[in-house]
């Protein structure tokens, strides 16, 4: 079956002012082919910076792609306009790390939740209540909940909460930007098998937005891992897990803190801070960093060899 999301060279420079005339352009995405099926769990994981957060804010049009497509049920949503694009923006729906920005601190949460039916004209006043019930019933809540405010509740509950929000109009696609990254390790486990049972019930697609590979490994069907704006490896989960191509992958694998936190100190791998997207490095963007650096990283990009059918990486040791 075709996939239900199909990205391609997807792009997004922004200029800058840098110096005191001049102008820089930072390449915050730079390329990015991928493609989500149908009750799948893609994930984008990588360092801040390094263009996740704006690949899914792209795919929500929330900020204009420079170039690119992502074809959905035979449509490019970077084309869409009027009617379409509001039909998409049922379809697609987010649920933020902190999902205070979602909520708007001055409402009760019946409200809050009730919104985007009320912006798309679902239903009447009754049919609405009656859905916001069941909404925060099912992610966990209870109907005395309906009258309180955000700040009466925890980080989990406002996930959950956040959660009700984004099912509101049954989109088929939910971007999770860091759902859980502001949650205590406990509570974080909670959130994820809450999106994990709502997949299955209803089929959804997600594409789960990480710093961390330890916190998507328990719910990714596949991984791209992202530096500087690019891809550099993409597998299923357990061949990223099990055989990791790319030494930025080894490298981020291998700083996983262990499930144990007193057994061992996780030993920082990568030297150094990401480069500046305003002034990448030649070649291959990771080579400032990678322990496996040759004077060929500098001059070329390295392509992306697809080493079986679910593992791609771009990187010159593979060529
Ligand atoms: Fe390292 Fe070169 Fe591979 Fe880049 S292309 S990851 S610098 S070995
Ligand atoms: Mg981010």
């Amino acid at each position: 079956a075709a996939p239900l999301l199909q990205v391609s060279g997807l792009a997004k420079h922004f200029r800058v002012k840098a110096g005191l005339f001049g102008h820089a352009t930072v390449k915050a995405v730079d390329g990015l082919n991928f493609h989500i099926r149908q009750g799948e769990t893609y994930a984008l994981v990588g360092e801040s910076g390094c263009g996740k957060s704006t690949t899914g804010r792209a795919l929500l049009r929330l900020t204009e792609p420079t170039a690119g497509a992502a074809m959905f049920d035979g449509r490019d949503i970077f084309k869409l306009s009027g009617g379409q694009l509001r039909e998409w923006r049922r379809d697609a729906q987010m649920v933020f790390q902190d999902p205070l920005s979602s909520l708007d601190p001055k409402r009760r949460i019946a409200y809050s939740v009730e919104e985007p039916l009320i912006i798309h004209k679902v239903g009447d006043a009754a049919q609405r209540r009656k859905r916001v019930a069941e909404l925060l019933e099912r992610v966990g809540l209870s109907r005395e909940h309906l009258s309180r405010f955000p700040h009466e509740f925890s980080g989990g509950q406002r996930q959950r909460i956040g959660i009700a929000k984004a099912l509101a109009l049954q989109p088929r696609l939910i971007i999770c930007d860091e759902p859980v990254s502001a949650l205590d390790v406990s509570i974080q486990s909670q959130i994820l098998n809450l999106l994990m049972d709502l997949q299955s019930e209803h089929g959804l697609a997600y594409l789960f937005i990480a710093h961390d590979l330890g916190v998507v490994r328990h719910v990714a069907d596949r991984i791209g891992v992202m530096y500087l704006g690019h891809i550099v490896e993409e597998a299923d989960t357990d061949t990223l897990f099990s055989e990791p191509r790319h030494p930025y992958t080894q490298s981020l694998l291998a700083s996983i803190p262990p499930a144990h936190p007193r057994l061992k100190t996780p030993r920082p791998i990568l030297a150094g801070d990401i480069p500046s997207p305003m002034n990448p490095p030649s070649g291959c963007v990771f080579r400032t960093r990678c322990p496996h650096a040759m004077p060929r990283c500098a001059r070329e990009a390295p392509p992306v060899r697809q080493l079986s059918p679910t593992q791609r990486v771009a990187c010159h040791l593979f060529d």
